[in-house]
């Protein structure tokens, strides 16, 4: 899908919006969380719009493994060999707040389970 005009993450990934880019790669953005909920807080985007990961999955399923080798690199560049977690919040009820698919990548801190 092209990209939207009224997404935040849309506006981030064509420069519009300052952000914290981290890595880049032909189909993905990474770019730090502004309200970050551990000491590293990076979100994992496509440059391509799709609301969430099952429409992604199902119209581009090769930038989904995209979006997870683009958080490998920035785990290890961020030192993070203790372990990360990566989150899909998928709609409303499961805290999706940003309605362009974005992956978590969380670490740097112990992290319980399950999460709240
Ligand atoms: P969600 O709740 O949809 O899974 O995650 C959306 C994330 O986007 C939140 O963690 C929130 O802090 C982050 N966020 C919202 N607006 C912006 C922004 O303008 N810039 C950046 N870098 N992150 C944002
Ligand atoms: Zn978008």
């Amino acid at each position: 899908m092209t990209a939207s005009e009224d997404c935040l993450f849309c506006t981030i990934v064509a420069g519009g919006i300052p952000a914290d880019v981290v890595h880049e790669s032909d189909t993905t953005v990474a770019f730090r969380d502004v309200n970050p909920q551990a000491p590293t807080h990076v979100l994992v985007v496509p440059r391509s719009h799709h609301a969430n990961a099952g429409e992604l999955a199902r119209h581009e399923p090769a930038t989904v493994a995209a979006l997870v080798d683009s958080a490998r690199q920035v785990a290890e560049a961020e030192g993070l060999g203790e372990g990360y977690r990566l989150v899909f919040n998928t709609g409303a009820q499961a805290g999706q707040t940003v309605f362009h698919v974005h992956l978590h990548l969380l670490g740097g801190r112990d992290l319980g389970w399950p999460p709240g």
